[in-house]
């Protein structure tokens, strides 16, 4: 009878075929980073495009020829743009060639990294071994790679509500807790933190947003004011959270200041470095950072500043124990063995939400070992003198403005030509903004400070020339010039 069972499987009818597609596909994803430079960094998905996405689910096969086809017409073109050398949005990597590499490589061997016992945990914790490192917070540090930084800021905050709640919240619920915890962080704080507070069921009133000071620092008399206001008010204080790079201006508080006082009033310090923990790395900048090996807990990026394909972030948590102890569970099913593939004392699923996990180590693994981290430190020092240049080159041209001193690798402008009212150039730059990017010649993003509308340069990218800094200033002065004189007639 077991004659007559079904054999299909998803594997290749022909794998010689489908060695040459793969091929084909390396050669356009290798061209696609070379030539990025010729490309304009952004175009909108047009609507004959964009119309393709409604077909409906595909009952019967196409192929992957004709898949791959799909791919390099209706997806490969219309792109973010993070790959180019004028990409300055936000605050993104560019990603690598060998890190897709270590992508494809980790999908190939497609190992599950919740548990289990297989050589992926030794290239993981070796990985997170080396963020420690480059955090400076001890070997014996909890640790885990996460999706990005957002992911890498709840499991930190979970950990420290778990630490300081004073009853087993995992049990209890926060609704037994007998005092509301607070946390704290300046208003320049990421929103991620927010929603990590939100999700862990304290509410955003917990989460007092601190003032601060012109260079956009946690202001450290109001946190003392803050913290003394809510202890009398009989709330329990848990956590501070700084930033190392705020995502507005780049600002780094200063950490070793607020490792002080959080070590005097015995609450939580967390180190948000999405931005700036990598800096650590440069011998040059690594004072910016001083203090965040004193935290308790700290998320990073390595998808931003290091340029691993997204997604790679990574949490460390000085209490190992804590750490575990806030999301380790054990069901039968998941039972940890003594001997075999089921072994291991110490499952990745015990350190954070997810169960089954993609080999996101891999590619920081290849490309930490490609390039060595002298080589990202050097292009992080790239990237502060390149922001420091275009910072000269902004207050060098009589019709811009620099809007804040420039903060690590971030620059905020605006165009200013024969000035006006702060809503007429709020009106200006935005428009001017939506040209630039519509014209694909160059992106940078946008923020606003005390009122007024800047544009902004986050420099985090590995192919940025001078020339290209250069060619903003031209295309902003341009704009700009055409925006008033339009405003004008
Ligand atoms: C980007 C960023 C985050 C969020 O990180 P993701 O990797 O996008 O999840 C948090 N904090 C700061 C300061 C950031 O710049």
């Amino acid at each position: 009878m077991s004659g007559e069972l079904p054999q299909e499987t998803l594997d290749p009818e022909d794998w010689t075929r489908l060695r040459s597609l793969a091929h084909r596909a390396v050669d356009d994803g290798l061209d696609y980073l070379q030539q990025a430079w010729r490309r304009p960094v952004w175009q909108p998905t047009p609507a004959d495009v964009a119309a393709q996405f409604h077909a409906p689910l595909p009952r019967a096969p196409q192929g992957a020829e004709r898949a791959y086809q799909d791919f390099r017409e209706q997806v490969m073109p219309w792109q973010m743009g993070n790959t180019h050398p004028r990409f300055w949005g936000w605050f993104m990597g560019n990603g690598t060639a060998f890190g897709a590499v270590g992508d494809f490589l980790a999908a190939i061997v497609n190992p599950n990294m919740g548990g289990g016992n297989h050589v992926g945990n030794l290239v993981e914790n070796q990985v997170v071994d080396w963020c420690k490192e480059i955090v400076g917070l001890p070997q014996e540090s909890g640790g885990l790679l996460v999706s990005g930084a957002s992911m890498a800021n709840f499991v930190a905050l979970a950990v420290a509500r778990s630490a300081g709640a004073g009853i087993d919240v995992r049990t209890e619920g926060v609704a037994a807790l007998p005092k509301p915890l607070v946390f704290y962080a300046s208003t320049e704080v990421h929103s991620c933190i927010q929603k990590a507070v939100e999700l862990l069921g304290h509410g955003s009133r917990s989460l007092r947003k601190i003032p601060v000071d012109a260079q956009y620092r946690f202001d450290l008399a109001a946190l003392e004011r803050a913290v003394s206001a809510d202890r009398a008010a009989g709330l329990q204080p848990c956590a501070v959270i700084g930033s190392a790079g705020t995502i507005n201006t780049g600002s780094v508080d200063a950490l070793d200041a607020l490792a002080d006082f959080c070590a005097h009033e015995q609450l939580w310090f967390h180190v948000d470095g999405a931005i700036g923990a990598v800096v650590a790395i440069s011998a040059t900048h690594r004072q910016v950072v001083r203090g965040m090996e004193r935290a308790d807990s700290v998320a990073l990026d390595l998808h931003k500043w290091l340029h691993i394909p997204f997604e790679a972030g990574c949490v460390v948590v000085r209490d190992r124990k804590a750490h575990r102890a806030t999301f380790s569970l054990t069901p039968e099913y998941l039972a940890h063995a003594q001997r075999g593939l089921a072994s291991g004392a110490d499952w990745f699923s015990d350190y954070g939400l997810q169960l089954s996990r993609g080999f996101r180590a891999l590619k920081v693994w290849l490309s930490f070992k490609e390039h060595g981290l002298d080589k990202y430190a050097r292009l992080i020092d790239q990237n502060i003198a390149q922001a420091q240049h275009l910072g000269e080159l902004v207050r060098a041209a009589d019709e811009l403005e620099l809007m804040t001193p420039v903060g690590l690798n971030i620059v905020c402008f605006r165009y200013r030509g024969q000035g006006g009212t702060q809503e007429q150039l709020n009106a200006l730059n935005e428009e001017l903004l939506i040209r630039l990017h519509e014209g694909g010649v160059v992106a940078p993003s946008y923020t606003t400070l005390n009122g007024s509308y800047c544009l902004r340069a986050a420099i985090v990218n590995h192919r940025t020339r001078s020339a290209d800094l250069a060619l903003l200033i031209e295309e902003v002065q341009r704009t700009g010039r055409e925006l008033q004189r339009a405003a004008v007639s």
